[in-house]
């Protein structure tokens, strides 16, 4: 990995690119630079070229985000079959480090916000998941974590045909397994509890943040939209049922933030708290009572639901639900549950789920 990330520095010292990029438009911007359309001359199509504002941290990242994209889009999907962004050249301009990226359309998130925030058919809920794991079950193999996916960073592939097809795009939080540097990682919405707790982490994260993905592709609107840390865990208790197993409890930096050690697992005992844990979730006053300021909590934008209730409910309106709608939901909570599993270790692969 280090050898790849310096050669792609040398190979940039040295490097003029022969294309040519004009730009037309702007496609987003993000905390590392800009997102803009420019059409290549070299070629006469259009690309995305990612701009990274010329700061030492955000280039270094950059520079990683160059390497584990190469080894990625060459070496793991050399035939572009896994629904993986491909980049198509890097450059610095003007002490930019410049990322051109094949075009791609809509992200998942203005793809739910043109459709009112309604959960799109599970026809596509199925389709895009599959994809999504595509590139997952790609990813683990390499040995690398994503570690921002959220719906903005899924996007749609343009298409002349009706049949749906997404990517999973922006490398520039991602690293190497066995090789995490950053805990202050992931989305907060699309945060999983070890990263919540501050443990040591996986791909398993990916996971946790896909089913957060998939569910807000049925739902519309996403399924543990936190004003905090506390306020995403809180949610996440509730509408899971169940908590953080011990060990992760136990063993995490964080968990005080969040959990308080309250002995006994034995029934019978008196602190026994009939979750088979010795720990339990503070509540909102312990933590105002602690820190003087209640913890930011917003209101729910759905019934205070467990997850099968969510599902097997949905949009909440009586219209009878057919057998096979029926069957098709229970099958995506159990889907559901095996990607939000408190406990990494037990938590789907991209392979089995
Ligand atoms: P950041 O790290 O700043 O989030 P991203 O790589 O996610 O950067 O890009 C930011 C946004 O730019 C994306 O959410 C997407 O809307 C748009 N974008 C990025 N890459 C492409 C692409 N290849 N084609 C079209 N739009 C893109
Ligand atoms: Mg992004």
């Amino acid at each position: 990995n280090w050898d790849l990330i310096l050669y792609v520095n040398l190979e940039l010292v040295n490097k003029t690119s022969k294309r040519r990029f004009i730009v037309k438009e702007m496609l987003g911007q993000g905390t590392f630079g800009q997102v803009v359309k420019c059409l290549d001359t070299e070629t006469n199509n259009y690309v995305a070229v990612k701009v990274i504002k010329n700061q030492p941290a955000f280039y270094h990242q950059a520079i990683m985000e160059v390497s584990l994209l190469r080894a990625l889009n060459h070496k793991f999907d050399p035939d572009d079959e896994h629904n993986i962004v491909r980049m198509l050249d890097y450059l610095l301009f003007q002490n930019h480090l410049c990322i051109a990226f094949e075009m791609l359309g809509q992200n998942l998130y203005e793809l739910l916000k043109r459709n009112h925030f309604r959960g799109l058919r599970m026809e596509f809920v199925r389709t895009f998941s599959k994809q999504i794991l595509d590139a997952m079950i790609v990813m683990r193999e390499a040995g690398i974590i994503h570690c921002d996916l959220k719906p903005e960073n899924i996007l749609l592939v343009p298409s002349l045909t009706p049949a749906a097809e997404v990517k999973v795009i922006d490398f520039g939080s991602a690293c190497m397994e066995g090789k995490t540097v950053y805990s202050y990682i992931q989305s907060r919405y699309y945060r999983s509890p070890e990263v919540l707790l501050g443990y040591p982490y996986n791909t398993a994260i990916d996971m946790w943040s896909l089913g957060c993905i998939v569910a807000e592709l049925f739902l519309g609107l996403p399924l543990f939209p936190g004003a905090s840390e506390y306020d995403v865990l809180q949610r996440m208790v509730k509408i899971l049922g169940g908590q953080p197993p011990d060990y992760l409890l136990r063993e995490a930096k964080n968990s005080a933030k969040f959990f308080k050690h309250v002995g006994s697992i034995c029934p019978g005992s008196e602190v026994y708290n009939g979750l088979g844990s010795s720990y339990r979730m503070l509540t909102e006053e312990d933590i105002e009572m602690r820190e003087s300021k209640r913890p930011k909590v917003v209101k729910w934008y759905f019934p205070q639901l467990r997850l099968d209730q969510l599902i097997c409910n949905y949009p909440w309106k009586k219209s009878e639900l057919t057998e096979t709608e029926k069957t098709e939901r229970l099958v995506l909570v159990d889907f559901l549950k095996g990607l939000l599993k408190f406990d990494p270790d037990k938590r789907w692969s991209p392979l089995q789920a």
